[in-house]
């Protein structure tokens, strides 16, 4: 049985009659960048998230550059970000011109660990990005609170995590400003780039709103600086159908994750993702741990020979990134990051991932088990 990592083309099949004249629509208004399809994606992405502001852009990582941006993040700041995210996450802070700081995660809940924030907090610092890693919300109460005492700003990275809820409430809403990725293999995918950032804040709407197209809200008119971060039309109508189903298709990658939970329960030498008592996962992936990287390449190694598909998220921790080496971090400085890349293998998840598939997957890791 073939298992794939992701699997887009099952799903565009079940939706095809709602995107393909949702798109015809686009192609008849020539509406092609931003237009009526975005703005009224915007309305309804708003409203489901509890925020005012939804400004579409052209991708998670424009958001992330585009709300520092907004948030007067520049040259000799600091901003604070989780040691293991996609590094689209530190990009928000070096657009700027500011510099990231690296943080450990918690163990368990594969989030920036609140307890180890202060410490990393100095005058220059300006913001926290909170990440909500794998779809698990960070734990927002005590990032809010350590940003309110030192008056920094709490922005939160939700590219992974739509729909995901801190003790009942939406991501998105936490901080001053948060991005969104619609990246197509996202749990709300459009179908090319794309990416939202919300705000609850009246002036950095505004700011938001210039920084995507050009300095100006009035055409020709640059009041100040910007970027051509606009989201595309086409993209605003394949959202705004998928929009509908994305309750939907995170209640089957919750139902995967408990099948996979059940499964695997009693597997020695695999650690199951937790979800916290805080948090409703979106499971935009399942990340199992092993107990060394030597028998995770192994299981990867033996699951791809049995057309199982996996994926590492992220092998290598931004603080031990290239790019990063003239930060001058060094392998040791956030254990809990370095374990997760060292030993974390995602397994294939996805709202179209079928009972068979995760009993053939966890059979073979079973199998796996049982021979090492
Ligand atoms: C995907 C992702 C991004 C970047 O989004 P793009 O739309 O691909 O630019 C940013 N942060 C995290 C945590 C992501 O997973």
């Amino acid at each position: 049985m073939k298992v794939p990592f992701l699997d887009l083309k099952t799903q565009y099949k079940t939706i095809r009659e709602e995107i393909n004249p949702a798109i015809q629509d686009v192609l008849d208004s020539c509406s092609f960048v931003l237009g009526k399809a975005v703005s009224n994606f915007e309305a309804a992405f708003a409203k489901e998230i509890n925020v005012k502001y939804c400004l579409g852009v052209s991708s998670g990582t424009d958001g992330n550059h585009t709300a520092l941006w907004a948030l007067g993040v520049g040259p000799g700041d600091e901003v604070i970000i989780p040691a293991n995210t996609f590094i689209a996450t530190a990009w928000g802070a070096t657009l700027c011109g500011a510099k990231p700081v690296f943080v450990d995660c918690h163990p368990e809940s594969y989030n920036i660990d609140p307890a180890k924030v202060e410490a990393a907090i100095t005058p220059k610092t300006k913001a926290i990005v909170a990440v909500h890693l794998y779809g698990q919300p960070a734990d927002i109460d005590p990032l809010k609170e350590i940003a309110a005492r030192h008056n920094i700003w709490l922005v939160e990275d939700c590219a992974q995590a739509h729909f995901a809820e801190y003790k009942g409430a939406r991501v998105g809403g936490f901080g001053k400003a948060a991005s969104f990725s619609f990246y197509p293999g996202k749990n709300l995918g459009a179908y090319g780039e794309a990416g939202a950032v919300v705000t609850n804040d009246d002036e950095l709407a505004v700011k938001i709103k210039m920084i995507r197209d050009h300095g100006a809200i009035q055409k020709y008119n640059h009041e100040a600086y910007g970027h051509n971060y606009r989201m595309e039309g086409i993209q605003g109508a394949v959202l705004g159908v998928k929009l509908k189903y994305l309750n939907r298709w995170n209640d089957a990658r919750r139902n995967a994750a408990a099948k996979y939970k059940a499964l695997l329960a009693d597997v020695n030498g695999v650690i199951l993702p937790k979800e916290m008592d805080y948090a409703k996962h979106v499971y935009h992936l399942f990340v199992v741990q092993l107990s060394d990287t030597m028998q995770r390449d192994a299981l990867a190694t033996y699951l791809n020979e049995n057309e199982i598909a996996t994926g590492l998220h992220y092998p290598i921790p931004l603080h031990l990134q290239p790019c990063f080496n003239h930060l001058g971090y060094k392998k040791g400085d956030f254990p809990s990051a370095e374990k997760l890349a060292n030993c974390g293998l995602s397994l294939p998840i996805y709202p179209e991932l079928s009972d068979r598939q995760i009993e053939f997957v966890c059979g073979k890791i079973k199998e796996f088990i049982n021979k090492h």
